[in-house]
């Protein structure tokens, strides 16, 4: 069925926003058939936001687990993190469509600052969806965005966080949709968007299969992502999921008290913001409140693809919490100089636990952001 994973994805959306989908689901077939759209997508993925990325060996990294660490530095992607890469491939969309303002959701703020500055870059109006707890812990990105010429709108339903933001998000949509792009951060929501948001952030995986292939002559034996919707898994998945490599997605386990991110983990299928996916419920199917120190993790659904693949085994979802994230961050300071996002510290705080079972395997590990954004609850947390 179209827009399905399995039995997960599709488009559980109100009816006014059924031509919507459609509309955007012939643009995408369109642009993604243009040469010329994808040329415009290279040129300012190579001159706007820096890439090709690095693939950085972890030579100490490496010697302190007895296994070959591969960092694939989506950290040093202009505005520090993959989430520039859909946001430009969005807007490139959003033109071609004739749309006239765009809107966003955004927990951290790290979308939402990535959708402000693709707005600055070509002079369309702004809205973004933010949860008044999420703009409190946030400052400095609310700041960001407001400078970039963005409207932030505070959101105070629920626990004021993505989930009641990206709710508001999909309302005003329904509303402005004749004039309005949405432009969703991660591989969620409704079809066309995890597959749009997949074909954006799969430029990740590319990059690193031929990278590896050229240092080291060979594939990896796994290749490692943290996993909030999904998007920067997916991205670096879908370049190896045809090949013998193991694919594995780490959730974050929160304090391991019962509130986490771990979808996959713990949640039921179900459906939320227009798809279906595993989703963290209760026995009443109301939605868990959830928590992760990585903000960008802290979001009770995941992608359908996710959900897919993990059903038919094809990729692993292992748990990090807290506190495995925070020694993680400090590791990948203090052995190589690099400070990751408190998101990517998840995938890099597996290693451990691989190691032990994996010695003398190689891996890629997707970085997929930088740390600067999270020194304040680093610190809040002791050194
Ligand atoms: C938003 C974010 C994530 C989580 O989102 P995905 O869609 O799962 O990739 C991970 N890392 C960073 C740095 C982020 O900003």
């Amino acid at each position: 069925m179209k827009g399905y994973y399995g039995e997960f994805g599709g488009q559980y959306v109100p009816e006014t926003l059924i031509p919507a989908l459609d509309e955007l689901e012939r643009a995408v077939s369109c642009a993604f058939g243009d040469d010329i759209f994808w040329e415009e997508f290279s040129s300012f993925m190579r001159d706007y936001v820096g890439r090709p990325t690095p693939l950085t060996c972890a030579k100490r990294l490496s010697a302190h687990y007895g296994i070959d660490v591969w960092l694939k530095r989506e950290d040093l992607n202009h505005t520090g993190s993959h989430k520039i890469n859909n946001a430009i491939g969005q807007i490139l969309l959003a033109r071609r469509m004739k749309k006239e303002r765009i809107i966003a959701e955004t927990g951290a703020g790290q979308h939402g600052v990535a959708t402000a500055t693709v707005c600055a870059l070509f002079g369309m109006p702004c809205a973004v969806y933010m949860g008044t707890e999420d703009i409190r812990r946030q400052h400095i990105n609310v700041e960001r965005m407001r400078l970039l010429g963005a409207e932030v709108v505070p959101v105070k339903s629920g626990t004021a966080t993505l989930k009641d933001a990206t709710s508001e998000a999909i309302r005003d949509w329904v509303t402005n949709v004749d004039s309005t792009y949405y432009l969703l951060g991660s591989a969620v929501g409704p079809h066309p968007y995890p597959y749009m948001v997949k074909m954006f952030q799969k430029i990740i995986g590319e990059e690193a299969r031929s990278q590896v292939l050229d240092k080291t002559g060979k594939l990896p034996d796994a290749v490692i992502a943290c996993v909030g919707g999904g998007s920067n898994a997916i991205g670096i998945f879908s370049a190896f999921i045809d090949d013998h490599v193991e694919l594995i997605g780490v959730e974050a386990y929160g304090r391991g008290n019962g509130k986490n991110g771990a979808s996959i983990n713990f949640g039921i299928p179900g459906v939320l913001h227009g798809a279906r996916s595993h989703l963290l419920q209760d026995e009443n199917g109301q939605v868990l409140d959830t928590h992760s120190i990585a903000a960008g993790l802290d979001y009770p659904g995941v992608g359908p693809e996710h959900s897919y693949l993990s059903t038919i085994k094809r990729s692993g979802y292992r748990l990090v919490d807290d506190s495995q994230a925070l020694a993680a961050f400090r590791l990948l300071n203090s052995l190589e100089g690099i400070a990751p996002a408190l998101e990517s510290s998840h995938a890099i705080g597996y290693l451990e636990q691989y190691a032990k079972e994996h010695g003398g395997t190689t891996v890629i590990v997707n970085l997929s952001g930088r740390g600067d954004k999270d020194i304040h609850t680093v610190l809040e947390e002791g050194l």
